[in-house]
């Protein structure tokens, strides 16, 4: 087939979906939806109430593991047996809101940004009016290697960390965790080989004065990494809590 027909063969078929194409451009208009592409009555950009709403979590949830509980306790019974880090997120990944928790990872989209951090910011205040977390002191950002941050221009956990600390008034730790070794991407990997991939990778830099830490991270999948990096606080007696914009029951979206 010629090369013309060829590609109106595959424009026709394939290539092109203008419905989705149409998408996405009304949601880049300003004071749109991201979601459902209505006017957003609260003006600037992001996800209107609705949408969020139908995408966060419904009903109580697991801080080790994620699953669904019947009413919200810190743990379920499998993990009270050896308590596991507490990660506290407002929704799954996989429930509408994670391709605009990556579409800040990857695209460099902060449409969503604000208002996902927003409903991250309820959740972590109803757990602490609960008392199933206690209000950690500082924050820190899961840190990139110099060398990612230079190919991405920017690191989405500290992104998400800097509007969390404006929002909670606390402070965001810009050195306390480097990353000394510039590892390969987690994904795809197993759970053995990502623990291998991250040993010795991160570093705390200098004394922390704080005694309640809470590590921010875009997503948490098996929790390798954030597990990675409270070991070292932990080893100095520093609480830790992890938040982040949306937990990923499935591995291999993140690191
Ligand atoms: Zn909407
Ligand atoms: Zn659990």
């Amino acid at each position: 087939m010629p090369l013309l027909e060829r590609w109106k063969f595959l424009s026709a078929r394939q290539a092109f979906n203008w419905r989705r194409l149409f998408g996405w451009l009304g949601a880049s208009l300003p004071n749109r939806c991201l979601m459902c592409h209505q006017t957003l009555r609260s003006g600037g950009s992001g996800i209107c109430e609705t949408c969020l709403g139908a995408s966060l979590y419904h009903r109580p949830s697991c801080l080790g593991c994620g699953r669904p509980l019947v009413m919200q306790t810190r743990y379920c019974g499998s993990c009270m047996v050896k308590p596991p880090l507490a990660v506290v997120a407002p929704g799954s990944y996989h429930q509408g809101i994670g391709e605009h928790v990556a579409a800040i990872k990857y695209q460099g989209q902060l449409a969503a940004l604000d208002c996902l951090c927003d409903a991250l910011v309820a959740r972590i205040e109803a757990l602490e009016a609960l008392g199933l977390t206690q209000w950690p002191q500082a924050i820190v950002a899961v840190p990139l290697h110099p060398n990612r941050l230079r190919q991405r221009g920017f690191n989405q956990a500290w992104l998400i960390a800097k509007v969390l600390s404006d929002k909670l008034k606390l402070p965001l730790l810009e050195h306390a965790v480097i990353r000394s070794v510039d590892t390969r991407p987690q994904e795809g990997l197993t759970g053995r080989q990502r623990r291998r991939n991250l040993a010795d990778a991160f570093k705390l830099q200098q004394d922390i004065e704080y005694q309640r830490i809470a590590i921010v991270d875009d997503v948490v999948t098996t929790g390798t990494t954030v597990n990675t990096i409270a070991k070292l606080f932990e080893a100095r007696y520093i609480q830790v809590q992890v938040w982040c914009l949306a937990r990923a029951e499935a591995p291999g979206l993140s690191d």
